[in-house]
């Protein structure tokens, strides 16, 4: 079969994707993705055996560095990289890179990602709890206020994937403000300035697995008394623009792709849109249908792109399934440590598939 007949048998399949992550991509990014293994831009070699020191990718990670600089509007002090490793990963390198031997790193814990990054960073010095709603099963975001001033960072995590919290306005400190933003980068305006760095894995709004997006102001690294070995020193990453060792080229690639259609569809301003139609319709479902309840009640610590909910009678729970599956949705049972029922909709997802899910929610009946 061509890639265009794939594709096209796959739109007649139509599946509406929720999956949590690795998540949904543009049909027309994964199109060219495969085009790219096969043949990349006609140059008679695939992505896949390239060296990443080649002509060919070398312009491949700059472009897609310039277009998280242009769309995130970077100040110059912020140098954009893709590593491997992953946001589980980067929030161990949080601690080599900003927590000096006597200091102390605040962790707000909102969320199951929150609290391992708090966990992982606790073999390398003073960490603490800031705050946290984990004794509401995180159905809430937590509080913020008064944060202290004698911290070398506070790290926080903007979208709870798990458990579908999400913070809304960012808060203002002079402690450096790291941020987890792996499953809501590009779905919101954020102001970099406010932050000494930012990092998402790629697969949950960005791109497939492999490939973890760091935003990082330069002019705050250096400054802890920390022996940090050499990979995990993210000045030796900057130095060698990414290239410190092999980057994760295919993830790169189609990260670079996906932030095109994203331009290409009226870049974040209309993601931001698209997130707000698709969760209002589900959330309104979910609020108005006598059969269903909202994990996360709070209307300020709702996600726009993880929805968590559950059957007010857990006995119905296969059945929904059911009705679910037999609609072609996929993807929509809960992490297994909330349960119940979760619908991921990140940047690609069209108004339809969401559409889709509240009709079987309507029709729904034990
Ligand atoms: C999925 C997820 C992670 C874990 O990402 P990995 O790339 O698998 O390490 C961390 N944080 C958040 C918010 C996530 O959604």
């Amino acid at each position: 079969m061509s890639l265009r007949d794939l594709r096209i048998a796959k739109e007649k399949q139509g599946i509406h994707n929720f999956s949590a992550g690795p998540c949904i991509l543009p049909n027309e990014v994964m199109e060219k993705a495969a085009e790219s293994v096969v043949n990349l831009d006609g140059i008679g070699l695939s992505i896949l055996e390239i060296s990443h020191r080649s002509k060919e990718f070398v312009e491949i990670i700059e472009r897609a560095r310039s277009l998280v600089r242009e769309t995130m509007n970077l100040p110059d002090n912020y140098e954009v990289l893709f590593l491997q490793g992953g946001a589980s990963y980067l929030s161990i390198l949080t601690a080599q890179n900003f927590l000096s031997k006597a200091g102390t790193g605040a962790y707000v814990n909102s969320g199951t990602w929150a609290r391992n990054s708090m966990n992982d960073a606790k073999v390398f010095g003073n960490i603490i709890e800031f705050s946290t709603s984990e004794n509401t099963q995180f159905n809430t975001y937590p509080k913020l206020d008064n944060i202290p001033s004698d911290l070398d960072y506070i790290h926080i995590t903007s979208n709870n994937t798990i458990a579908g919290n999400q913070i809304k306005d960012f808060p203002k400190t002079d402690v450096p403000l790291i941020c987890d933003m792996s499953s809501d980068i590009f779905s919101r305006d954020i102001d970099v300035s406010q932050f000494a760095m930012i990092y998402a894995g790629a697969q949950k709004n960005l791109g497939p697995a492999g490939a973890t997006l760091v935003i990082v102001d330069k002019n705050k690294l250096g400054q802890t008394d920390r022996e940090i070995p050499r990979l995990m020193d993210l000045r030796n990453h900057i130095e060698k623009m990414s290239m410190l060792n092999t980057p994760p080229c295919f993830s790169i690639y189609v990260s670079l792709l996906n932030l095109e259609w994203m331009i290409k569809n009226g870049g974040v301003e209309e993601m931001k849109k698209r997130s707000i139609d698709r969760s209002s319709l589900l959330y309104k479902e979910i609020d108005e249908n006598p059969l269903f309840d909202a994990h996360v009640k709070d209307l300020d610590s709702r996600s726009k792109m993880n929805i968590c909910f559950t059957l007010k009678d857990e006995s119905m729970n296969e059945d929904f399934l059911a009705a679910c599956e037999k609609a072609n949705i996929s993807g929509i049972k809960g992490h297994r440590s909330v349960g119940g029922f979760r619908a991921s909709m990140y940047n690609a997802m069209s108004i339809d598939s969401t559409m889709a899910l509240v009709k079987v929610m309507k029709t729904f009946k034990s």
